[in-house]
């Protein structure tokens, strides 16, 4: 089975990762971790990193620094992940949706500022799949209304909207570091910021809420959202090697877009001419009508033939859970569409030139018409 995505990781992570044996140092108190942060935040042009747990806790320690509680509303896409969302409702504070744009399967910007009402405080953008989103309007509608923009970044390490790097655009970026992402560090997370005093108070909810003046000492409701130092190792070697991951992972998707464009019912990823695509993970839309065969079945037929592909995001506005929750109000037809037709191959930076000719060549053998 050619999977949908692989860590990469090798000598150099393994090296490191027995240094922590060596010394002795597993916890979240040993010198990687910091080291960790520093350079993640100078990977993405910015002044501090946090790490975390994982994404999940890296938006919602995030979303705890910025104020974010009962009664506030968030303003994000309704095609993300769960945990974009989750993360708002650990806070008690509830997401509003915005639907996407077909150009960039991104949040459609322009609908955001409808969305706006007296309890938002903030806007959360996810840049989908590595392409970033159009965020020179986004901050302008923030300045206008007074909210914090939050950056998931979790798909998209590395990437450039005009020639910065996403994570430091907005008020906060949060990362992921799990195992499929282009940087891992098996599970793993980080906050990147500009801001001086959300770094301190991100570090300080992250652990505990310990004080500086006195140890047990608390004046937040903290977590433990510690990152070890065996995590950080991981992710230091992977750090390292950012460029040779990008560049893979660039050349997965030229290789995939040669095949396949031109292909009657297939549409590539979008691109851009403000942002840098790091095609985290190769999406394509699958147009019954044109291809003959629904994306559904093209995932089946792909499976009996050893290639595991995996369906875009089902729309937070019609999941089980948020229906209870009365979060499922209002129309969402281009989220819709892109969960219909849209599905991902596989995209591991260790994919060979062979597989990928294979994938491609199976794919275009179901065309129907
Ligand atoms: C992966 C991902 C997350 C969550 O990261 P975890 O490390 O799995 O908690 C959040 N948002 C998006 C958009 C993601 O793709």
């Amino acid at each position: 089975m050619i999977r949908v995505c692989e860590p990469n990781i090798g000598k150099k992570e393994f090296e490191y990762v027995k240094k922590c044996f060596d010394t002795n140092w597993i916890s979240s108190q040993g010198p990687f971790v910091t080291e960790f942060e520093k350079k993640f935040a100078e990977y993405c042009d910015t002044k501090y990193g946090t790490s975390a747990t994982n994404g999940t806790t890296a938006l919602h320690l995030a979303c705890a620094t910025l104020g974010i509680g009962p009664g506030d509303e968030v303003i994000m896409p309704t095609f993300t992940m769960i945990a974009s969302p989750n993360s708002v409702i650990y806070t008690g504070a509830r997401p509003v949706w915005v639907d996407s744009e077909m150009e960039t399967w991104n949040m459609d910007v322009p609908k955001i500022e409808k969305n706006i009402t007296k309890k938002n405080k903030d806007i959360m953008v996810v840049h989908t799949f590595g392409l970033p989103v159009d965020m020179d309007p986004v901050l302008e509608i923030a300045k206008k209304h007074n909210l914090k923009v939050i950056e998931d970044a979790a798909e998209s390490h590395g990437a450039l909207y005009k020639g910065k790097k996403v994570g430091g655009i907005g008020d906060v970026g949060c990362f992921s570091f799990y195992a499929n992402k282009l940087l891992t560090t098996g599970e793993g997370g980080m906050i990147t910021t500009n801001n001086e005093e959300y770094s301190e108070l991100a570090h300080t909810l992250m652990n505990h809420a310990f004080s500086k003046e006195r140890h047990f000492w608390h004046k937040h409701i903290g977590f433990n959202y510690r990152l070890t130092n065996l995590q950080a190792a991981i992710g230091l070697a992977q750090l390292e090697r950012a460029e040779e991951l990008l560049n893979l992972k660039l050349s997965v998707a030229r290789r995939y877009t040669k095949a396949l464009t031109g292909v009657n019912g297939i549409t590539t990823p979008p691109q851009a001419n403000w942002a840098k695509n790091t095609y985290w993970m190769y999406g394509i839309l699958v147009d019954k009508k044109k291809f003959g065969i629904s994306k559904d079945d093209v995932m089946k037929e792909l499976e009996k033939k050893g290639i595991e592909t995996r369906e875009f995001f089902i729309p937070m506005h019609t999941q089980p859970i948020y229906k209870k929750m009365g979060l499922d109000k209002g129309k969402y037809p281009i989220a819709e569409r892109l969960n219909m037709q849209g599905l991902y191959l596989p995209s591991g930076t260790m994919l060979t030139e062979e597989q990928i000719h294979y994938i491609c060549e199976t794919l275009i053998k179901l065309k129907k018409k």
